[in-house]
């Protein structure tokens, strides 16, 4: 299988073609956007460490029986995926409130919420990912009703694993995005989770501290975000070496690992 030519380039990843018209490269990139591409600057480092924790989430995900789009992880910041129909609907789960929750409803930040909230969002930056209704996803034929029940259900799963994965590791899983595909086989459609789960995509907070270990620090110019998801990755047992590691650190270690598999 060889690498072929781009297909699309996002705000923080880049798809490319391979032979096996089934499959395509996902390259992560050292770009970060926030506030619906407003505010932008790259970070050394930070698609490697989303490479490698995107894959650790996604390969446990596989194990318990939830379906997607990883086939393997090619090097530092390139995995093999499967090529889906990407659902235009970006699925917000939220364990506690906090962002464009609180602001939007006049929630007190940080409010712990009963049981996980699902919320919608249309995938259109021209639009500002609107928030949407279920309704919306079946008047205008998004998703069909059994697409988005089995959807619902995988979520679930999705988080109840979550939750627990970084629990243990002392950490508190606050909200997360998540995107799915469809996949054709034998002329046949299946939903499976699809894109990334890192620090990225999730909002992360130390269980004593509170301290935030994701992208938050960039939106909210707190610095030292590649710390802070080398944290995460260190916590998830992907990286062993002493902590604050530096940007150019952690592309040296990624190689080393590799190498060493
Ligand atoms: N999120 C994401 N991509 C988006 C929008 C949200 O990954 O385009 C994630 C975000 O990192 C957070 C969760 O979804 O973990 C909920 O985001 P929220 O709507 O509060 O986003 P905000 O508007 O505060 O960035």
């Amino acid at each position: 299988m060889k690498k072929g030519k781009k297909l699309y380039e996002g705000k923080a990843k880049i798809i490319y073609a391979t032979t096996d018209k089934d499959l395509v490269i996902q390259y992560f990139k050292d770009d970060a956007t926030a506030f619906n591409n407003q505010k932008k600057t790259t970070i050394e480092g930070k698609g490697v460490l989303n490479n490698r924790i995107s894959e650790y989430i996604l390969s446990n995900l596989s194990q318990i029986g939830i379906k997607n789009h990883l086939v393997k992880r090619l090097n530092m910041r390139e995995q093999v995926i499967k090529l889906v129909e990407i659902i235009p609907i970006e699925f917000i789960v939220r364990n506690v409130a906090t962002g464009s929750l609180t602001k939007r409803l006049g929630i007190e930040d940080g409010t712990i919420l009963k049981e996980p909230l699902i919320e919608y969002c249309l995938k259109d930056d021209s639009l500002g990912d609107p928030l949407i209704s279920e309704e919306h996803i079946y008047a205008f034929e998004w998703a069909n009703k059994k697409e988005i029940e089995k959807v619902k259900k995988t979520i679930l799963r999705i988080n109840d694993f979550m939750i627990g994965m970084f629990r243990g590791i002392g950490i508190k899983l606050i909200d997360f995005k998540l995107e799915f595909g469809r996949l054709k086989t034998n002329g046949k459609n299946e939903v499976i989770l699809a894109d990334e789960i890192s620090p990225d995509t999730c909002r992360l907070w130390d269980s004593v501290t509170d301290k935030k270990l994701d992208k938050d620090r960039f939106r909210k110019d707190l610095g030292d975000l590649i710390p802070a998801y080398t944290e995460v990755a260190k916590r998830l047992g992907i990286l062993h070496e002493q902590s604050n590691v530096s940007a150019v650190n952690v592309t040296k270690l990624s190689s080393v690992k590799k190498k060493s598999k």
